[in-house]
């Protein structure tokens, strides 16, 4: 649980379910020090003054898996850069690399690559394209 309205995102080192951490007086100090650290492993984030700023720091931490996209979230990514990978039949596979996603238009998810805007059908998704949120090869 972290404060109130702000999720908590899993650990990003074991993805166990974290929790809002604080000390007060220390040695050196009679301020009131935060973190967030893991139930499971122990790992922590940052060490700041204020809960908000702790949580924030974590959270940025976390990178959730790169699966491929669902179409629903697909159209949630307007003007944001995705990875697609083409399996080389309507595209050639060497087109696969980041495209800028405009929109979804009349069953056709619109991207533009450096020098082409592509109308990727969406009955073909899974088949013969696949978007991403990060390059796939990047992946540990
Ligand atoms: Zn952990």
């Amino acid at each position: 649980m972290g404060i109130k309205g702000m999720e908590l995102k899993p650990c990003p080192f074991c993805g166990g379910e974290a929790e809002e951490y604080s000390t007060t007086g220390s040695l050196l100090s009679h301020m009131t020090y935060w973190t967030i650290r893991c139930k499971t492993c122990g790992g922590h984030g940052e060490i700041t003054t204020h809960p908000k700023s702790a949580t924030e720091a974590w959270n940025r931490r976390y990178e959730p898996p790169n699966e491929p996209l669902t179409l629903e979230e697909l159209r949630e990514m307007v003007n944001e850069p995705i990875w697609i990978v083409f399996d080389g039949s309507d595209h050639p596979k060497g087109a696969s690399h980041w495209y800028l996603f405009h929109g979804y238009l009349s069953g056709t998810y619109v991207v533009t690559g450096f020098i082409d805007t592509w109308k990727l059908k969406r009955s073909a998704y899974g088949k013969t394209w696949l978007a991403f949120r990060r390059r796939p090869e990047e992946e540990k």
